[in-house]
């Protein structure tokens, strides 16, 4: 049984135990208290997939979307889509948290922040983030270097290790995978 991650704890945990991709979202989120619907849809099932409940999901998009918005205008256009990621309206299928293929091949335009960083981000962009998070300039020389030759899974992996301060070159295939991962480190 998957422990419940409690949305109190995502701002930590964003650091800590995210990929780039999900942290860049959740940084999104909390400065506009806004995402686009590419970016709800990717980083809302990647909670679900670490433990956030449905109740909880409602509760972490709604206190931020409400200010920005009146609470009715959220009911109506944007708690519907958090319950269908849960499975709970439309189709009720249970969708899946995007795996990497699925979200480096995904369509990106301007103004919208999901996609995997590596792919989709402006090099010059991606340095600024990186230096602005405090790694060393070797890891961040590294994971650009990989990054420029379209290894985006490597960089991922470089990222993961300088995150962690460790060398394990682990093999990134899907965001919630290197969630877990992570946490068996910083545990
Ligand atoms: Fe996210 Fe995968 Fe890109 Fe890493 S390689 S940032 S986990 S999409």
């Amino acid at each position: 049984v998957k422990a419940v991650v409690p949305i109190e704890s995502l701002d930590s945990l964003s650091v800590k135990s995210f990929p780039l991709c999900m942290r860049q979202l959740h940084e999104q989120l909390r400065l506009s208290h806004h995402l686009k619907h590419g970016g709800r849809l990717q980083y809302g099932l990647f909670l679900k997939g670490i433990g956030v409940t449905l109740e909880d999901s409602l509760r972490f998009w709604r206190e931020e979307f409400t200010r920005i918005m009146e609470l009715d205008k959220f009911e109506k256009q944007y708690a519907y889509n958090v319950r269908y990621n849960y499975g709970k309206e439309g189709s009720k299928k249970n969708y899946s948290p995007f795996s990497c293929l699925k979200i480096i091949n995904t369509t990106v335009g301007p103004g919208d922040c999901h996609g995997c960083p590596y792919r989709h981000c402006d090099i010059s962009n991606l340095k600024n983030r990186l230096q602005g998070y405090g790694f060393n300039s070797q890891a961040i020389t590294e994971i650009i270097d990989m990054t420029k030759k379209g290894h985006f899974q490597v960089a991922c992996s470089k990222y993961f290790d300088a995150v962690h301060h460790t060398d394990l070159g682990i093999g990134i295939n899907h965001p919630n995978q290197y969630f877990e991962e992570s946490q068996k480190i910083v545990k």
